[in-house]
């Protein structure tokens, strides 16, 4: 699989507008401005996603087509405080739509921003995908900005407070390209079988 082969397949807002021919699927999850659109870029191809927007601003779930082997499912980024409750319930609705009846879907990837404690959002995330069974990979974004104490400790701190092996986690930086290797390699490990 080559992961550079990718592009931008379709953006949908519900699910009439999934693309119609089945093909495994990851998604990626995480809130707002964690870092989700550099991840995407780092991982897959330079400007797939767009970098930077105003937080808050995406409401539509991406497709992205992964070398017509799998889909990248670039979910809406949850927990961006300046939005109405009405809008909150959209995209909390958007999100589960997705969740709930996605049968292509066979890997969660969450990002979590490694200098903060998981919110109430992110474990909700989790507990979706804990009830569905399905395989996750935890990602902590913006590894740059810690030294490599403050990472040990958050690591363990994060890794606690969600009850998961910290050997489960991949350290990740957009900056650097720290842990883009490792994810890579387990990407295609894990959509290849
Ligand atoms: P998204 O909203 O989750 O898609 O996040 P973006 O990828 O747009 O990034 C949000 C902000 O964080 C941008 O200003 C990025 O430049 C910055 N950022 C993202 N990843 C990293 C990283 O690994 N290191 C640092 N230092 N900044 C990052």
């Amino acid at each position: 699989i080559d992961l550079s082969n990718a592009k931008l397949e379709k953006i949908a807002v519900k699910k009439d507008d999934y693309p119609p021919i089945k093909m495994p699927e990851m998604c990626i999850c995480g809130r707002s401005n964690v870092g989700k659109s550099s991840f995407i870029n780092t991982i897959f191809k330079d400007k797939l996603a767009k970098v930077g927007s105003t937080p808050g601003k995406t409401r539509t779930i991406n497709f992205f087509n992964i070398d017509n082997k799998f889909r990248v499912v670039d979910l809406p980024g949850y927990g961006y405080a300046e939005v109405s409750k009405e809008e909150k319930k959209r995209w909390k609705n958007m999100i589960e739509e997705y969740l709930l009846e996605r049968e292509e879907l066979k890997l969660a990837v969450l990002l979590l921003d490694s200098r903060h404690l998981p919110t109430e959002d992110d474990k909700i995330m989790l507990g979706f995908f804990d009830r569905k069974e399905i395989p996750i990979m935890i990602v902590l974004t913006k590894c740059d900005k810690l030294s490599n104490n403050e990472l040990t400790k958050n690591t363990n701190l994060i890794s606690k407070e969600l009850g998961i092996d910290k050997e489960l986690f991949y350290q990740f930086s957009a900056k650097t390209g720290m842990g883009a290797k490792q994810i890579q390699y387990s990407i295609v490990k894990f959509m290849e079988e």
